[in-house]
């Protein structure tokens, strides 16, 4: 059974697609599109993708998968904090529109916190909705004091999610901002799911607990990182994991992973591997 999540007023599958670094040569564009496009085959659905990714590059890239295929998509895409006055934001949305091909964003994050007052970047993506330019709008990488800020600010009642980096390895955002995010009705979006994979994720992959569980579903140590960051925390599944992958056998591993359920057993040896945080930590970012 494919888990899903009621994200924006509809269920979505609990994992979706990253593009970070999509169209910067690593692979070929064919690749990445062809990825993507497998991808929504397997109800990878959600694709998020920002204007700061190879200035408009990924957003191509995604632009040509959903080429033809527009419906199955939910499109994620971010502006830059220095984008985000009302005439920014406008001009920033319309340049991400047209790499993407599209006529409306299902849903325009704020990247990071800047300096423009939240006020008149709440009242930029409003009029972007108004003009049917997105559908809704969230924020990124915003910690606890932030949220609160936001939270303070008119119309903040509509922000769709917070997109922040969570994975077994850093779970610093369980102590205050998930809790604060639950009460706000805030569903979140969990970057680097997969710790960035390859090297960078040695200390998870390679970690004998998570082997041990993962043979136990007979899945891979990674398709356990996203079978953890979508599991129910205090009973209600509320978060979308968005792993990048370009590689085919790694694509099939994540859509597989939406249908592992851990137990309470194998979480409780997870948390003992990798507790949970005993107070307030700064907020991880890459
Ligand atoms: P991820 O944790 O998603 O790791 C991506 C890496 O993991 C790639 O090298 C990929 O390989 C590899 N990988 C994916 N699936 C598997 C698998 N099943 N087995 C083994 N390796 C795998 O890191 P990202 O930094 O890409 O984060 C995910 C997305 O989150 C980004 O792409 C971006 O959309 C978003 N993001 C948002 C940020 C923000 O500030 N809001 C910051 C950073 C990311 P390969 O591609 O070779 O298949």
């Amino acid at each position: 059974m494919t888990v899903t999540v009621n994200f924006a007023g509809q269920q979505l599958p609990a994992i979706g697609q990253g593009t970070w670094r999509m169209g910067d040569g690593h692979y070929t564009a064919e690749q990445e599109v062809d990825g993507l496009r497998r991808g929504l085959d397997l109800g990878l659905t959600l694709i998020d993708s920002a204007e700061m990714y190879g200035h408009g590059r990924s957003e191509s890239i995604v632009g040509r998968a959903v080429k033809g295929r527009r419906d199955d998509a939910f499109i994620v895409s971010k502006a830059l904090p220095s984008n985000a006055t009302k005439k920014g934001l406008k001009e920033a949305c319309e340049r991400s529109l047209s790499y993407l091909g599209i006529d409306c964003l299902d849903l325009y994050l704020l990247h990071w916190p800047g300096s423009t007052p939240l006020s008149e970047t709440l009242e930029g993506f409003e009029q972007l909705i108004d003009a049917g330019k997105i559908k809704r709008w969230g924020v990124s990488n915003f910690d606890t004091s932030a949220t609160n800020a936001l939270a303070r600010t008119s119309g903040s009642s509509d922000c769709t999610t917070n997109q922040v980096l969570y994975n077994l390895g850093s779970r610093g955002i369980e102590f205050d901002l998930r809790p604060r995010l639950r009460e706000l009705e805030i569903p979140l979006m969990a970057y680097c799911p997969v710790a960035q994979g390859g090297s960078a994720s040695r200390h998870l992959v390679n970690h004998p607990i998570v082997q041990e569980i993962a043979a136990q579903h007979n899945a891979s140590p990674t398709q356990l990182l996203l079978a953890w960051a979508i599991r129910p925390f205090n009973g209600e599944r509320d978060l979308i994991a968005i792993p990048k992958a370009v590689t085919p056998a790694h694509i099939e591993e994540n859509a597989k992973a939406l249908e592992i359920t851990l137990s309470a057993e194998q979480l409780a040896k997870l948390d003992e591997a990798f507790p949970p945080p005993a107070g307030p930590e700064p907020l991880d970012i890459v």
